[in-house]
């Protein structure tokens, strides 16, 4: 099969792998139907997370099941399936308080840019649906596997109630499907942080109903003038700067909530400051596997389309455009096609 390798900073090579084997009795292979790229890809490509070795990419996939191990349960061959970025037994005590990416057995999935992938622990980590989907849905359903789920867990994480003022910081895709997520948990009033039209646009597509431009301390002020100067009662960080970091924390409300999905890169946090603040903070790797029933129903209900967010899609083997393409902000997301 062939498969996506980044060699090291800007350089992504799609070329000529082994093909997955089953390893262990509890995997399975799939035969991917579209993969695409995350934002979180783009640290190691710009160089910021260094690459040491060349290394197998991607980690969002759906698939049709080829071959199952001998103590795979519910997954059969044949059937379509989304998986999350971790595989999970889906049994372990952080599975099941909903914590998957924390569970006992996990393994990161790193290898889903490629024509079939490996899935550990099938039975816990993969979700089968009722039936083969149409064409149409698979981009929606493809973002469930983690840019959704993600945003969704922000939305969880910040405690995002009906009626509630929500603030979402980041309009890349993860941001832009918070506000979807948000708008779905009935916030009221829905602020984006965004200074691209294009993104703004599909913000208010999603749910927003302000924009607001200003970033930082102006940001800031600017959440605090639209609020009366309380601030909001729950603030998504989808971004992962002490810049996103510091704007989120301070955009919220003594006792309100921020739900921080984007990965940390240099952020430092002064204890004092925070303490003084009165802010939850709630976040890590969203524990997509616990949301993934609820989202492929939404998707296949046709109650939300997020796989609006894919604006680019290209064939599997032009997956490195796919990456210049985000880098260089052309594209909020690439969907992938083998
Ligand atoms: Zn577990």
């Amino acid at each position: 099969m062939r498969g996506t390798i980044l060699y090291g900073a800007r350089d992504v090579r799609f070329e000529e792998r082994d093909d997955p084997r089953i390893i262990n009795p509890t995997d399975a292979i799939i035969k991917m139907t579209a993969a695409c790229v995350c934002g979180s890809d783009l640290w190691p490509y710009r160089g910021v997370q260094e690459i040491t070795e060349p290394t197998p990419m991607g980690h969002e996939y759906c698939g049709v099941v080829e071959e199952v191990g001998d103590d795979v349960k519910s997954i059969k061959p044949g059937q379509f399936v989304i998986g999350s970025f971790f595989a999970s037994d889906n049994t372990c005590p952080h599975c099941q308080a909903g914590y998957q990416t924390s569970c006992q057995h996990k393994e990161f999935i790193t290898e889903a840019q490629a024509e079939f992938l490996r899935v550990p622990l099938a039975d816990g980590t993969l979700v089968a649906t009722p039936e083969a989907p149409s064409e149409d849905l698979i981009p929606s359903l493809l973002t469930t596997s983690d840019v959704l789920g993600t945003g969704w867990f922000a939305a969880v994480a910040a405690d995002v109630k009906p009626g509630k003022t929500a603030v979402v910081v980041g309009d890349g895709a993860v941001g832009l499907l918070g506000v979807l997520s948000v708008k779905q948990m009935g916030a009221e009033r829905i602020i984006a942080m965004s200074r691209h039209e294009s993104r703004q646009k599909l913000a208010r597509e999603f749910g927003a109903t302000d924009i607001v431009t200003e970033r930082g301390e102006e940001g800031v002020a600017r959440i605090k003038d639209m609020t009366h100067g309380i601030g909001a009662d729950a603030v998504l960080e989808c971004v992962g700067t002490q810049e996103s970091m510091m704007q989120a924390i301070g955009c919220t409300r003594p006792g309100g909530s921020v739900g921080y999905v984007g990965m940390p890169h240099g952020v430092e946090l002064d204890g004092q400051a925070l303490f003084f603040t009165h802010v939850r903070l709630h976040g890590g790797p969203a524990p997509v596997r616990n949301f993934l029933p609820k989202l492929i129903e939404l998707v296949l209900s046709g109650k939300i389309t997020p796989g609006k967010v894919f604006d680019l899609t290209l064939p599997l083997d032009q997956v490195a455009e796919g990456y210049r393409a985000m880098d260089e902000r052309r594209a909020i997301k690439t969907l992938l096609r083998p």
